[in-house]
């Protein structure tokens, strides 16, 4: 069982010391680091979006590399800024989460 929640957040800072600040979250909440990856965790704090377009630098990439095929993501994301563009692919989270969810078509 776990609860999902995508919040817009004002920081700061730059990308790389937001998420040293969320492992920190992370650590004070229980999480064991260096344990299963996948695995059940107390709290994940991920990165999805930011606002200034791309940020890579060891230990970061942003925008989040699953996002585009989680729903869990994507559908509480749109639901907030439905009209943000991907930088990577140029899409909105609007049409992102519509290519996730759009039943295939089916084969002739
Ligand atoms: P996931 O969040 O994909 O389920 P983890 O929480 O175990 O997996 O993250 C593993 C590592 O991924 C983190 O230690 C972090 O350094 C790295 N990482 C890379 N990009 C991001 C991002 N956008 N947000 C959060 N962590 C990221
Ligand atoms: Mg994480």
């Amino acid at each position: 069982r776990y609860a999902n929640a995508v919040a817009l957040v004002r920081a700061q800072c730059a990308p790389d010391e937001l998420l040293a600040r969320l492992k920190a979250l992370e650590r004070a909440f229980g999480r064991k680091r260096g344990g299963q990856r996948w695995g059940v965790r107390v709290l994940d704090l991920d990165i999805v979006l930011w606002e200034q377009g791309s940020w890579a630098s060891p230990g970061l990439i942003v925008p989040h590399s699953a996002f585009r095929e989680r729903v869990f993501v994507l559908a509480p994301a749109a639901a907030i800024a439905p009209a943000w563009r991907d930088p990577v692919t140029g899409f909105t989270l609007r049409q992102l989460q519509a290519r996730l969810t759009r039943p295939r078509p089916l084969p002739r």
